[in-house]
Parts: structure tokens; C-alpha cells; sequence
């Protein structure tokens, strides 16, 4: 079975299973660590949950699907502005074990340790942009931006595609203004 890991430079790895445990060498230079059998399932089966909600937005913008509708999500009415909304969609990445290792080296050397620190994090929760613009009347725009991620999540719901992303990803942060 095969699995691909992401390193921090972006690219995709391709590893085989029995690969678990090793390390690979990306073309930027950078060693990937390779995580156990169960994990690279646990990673490979979660990776494809995710893509699928954001590559079915990137598909609809791409498109032209959206913004979708003809309506303000906060007023209703009939507006052809819009707000450009993003979502920040938190990825795991492999390689949290790193941080089990800086506490042994805590324990061990702070000298090992500062070197893991300088390390370029490669794995933890590394973000993803999504694009979801919406529908907002332009009278309502600073009101947006002054709005907190309750109502801005409360108003992106109005999108179904929109509201799929936000339950897959319930620690995903609405930013105003930003788009990838
Ligand atoms: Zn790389």
C-alpha cells in the first residue's frame, strides 16, 4: 500500500508501507520522517476527508459558482457585492512526535534541545487558506469587519458548501478581507 507524506516545502512524498519508520529525503533537501504503519493510515485517511471539501470549493470558484446566490448573507437582499471572506482550515501534518522528542530533549541536553527548536517546524498543524467569498451588500462590510468568528461563521453558514467546511473543520478561523 502506498501513502504520500507532505513536507513543509509543500511537496508530496510518495511512500511505501514498508518505508514506516525511515526517513526520506525531499528534492528541497529536507528529511521527512516516515511514522508508523497505523499512523500513515490514520494520516492518508483524514488527508482525503479533508481534500475533499476544500477541492470541491477551489472547484466551484474556479468555475465561477462562486460567491454563490444573488443575496446579502446578512441583510437578504437582493446585492452583487462581496465580501472576500477566508477560511484558515488547520491541516495536521506528520511529525507531531517531534515534540515528544524536544521534551526528552529537555531532559537530556538543552543544548539538543535548542537544536530542535531551531529545526524548521515541519509538521504541526500547518494551515490551509480556503477561499469563500460571500455575498454581503458593501454598506455591510465594516460591520464584518468588525464582527467576531461567531457571526462570521454564523453568516458563511449561510453557503452549504461553506457550512460543510466549517463542520469539518470546527477550529477553523473566518478571516476578513484575506483570500489565498
Ligand atoms: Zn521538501
Amino acid at each position: 500500500m502506498s501513502f504520500s507524506l507532505e513536507c513543509s516545502c509543500g511537496r508530496s512524498l510518495a511512500v511505501q508501507a514498508a518505508q514506516a519508520g525511515t526517513t526520506l529525503r525531499c528534492p528541497c533537501g529536507a528529511e521527512v520522517d516516515v511514522p508508523s504503519v497505523g499512523r500513515l493510515r490514520e494520516l492518508a485517511g483524514r488527508l482525503a476527508y479533508e481534500a475533499g471539501t476544500i477541492d470541491v470549493i477551489r472547484g466551484m470558484l474556479w468555475r465561477g459558482e462562486l460567491p454563490a446566490g444573488d443575496r446579502c448573507a446578512i441583510s437578504g437582499e437582493s446585492t452583487d457585492d462581496v465580501a472576500d471572506l477566508s477560511v484558515e482550515a488547520e491541516r495536521i501534518y506528520p511529525g507531531g512526535d517531534h515534540r515528544a522528542y524536544a521534551w526528552l530533549g529537555l531532559l537530556v541536553s538543552p543544548i539538543l534541545l535548542l537544536g530542535l527548536f531551531q529545526e524548521p517546524r515541519p509538521d504541526v498543524g500547518r494551515e490551509t487558506i480556503v477561499p469563500t467569498p460571500l455575498r454581503v451588500a458593501s454598506c455591510y462590510h465594516p460591520k464584518l469587519r468588525r464582527s467576531g468568528q461567531r457571526a462570521l461563521k454564523r453568516w458563511l453558514r449561510t453557503v452549504p458548501i461553506y457550512a460543510r467546511l466549517l463542520e469539518e473543520f470546527p477550529r477553523a478561523r473566518v478571516k476578513v478581507g484575506e483570500t489565498a
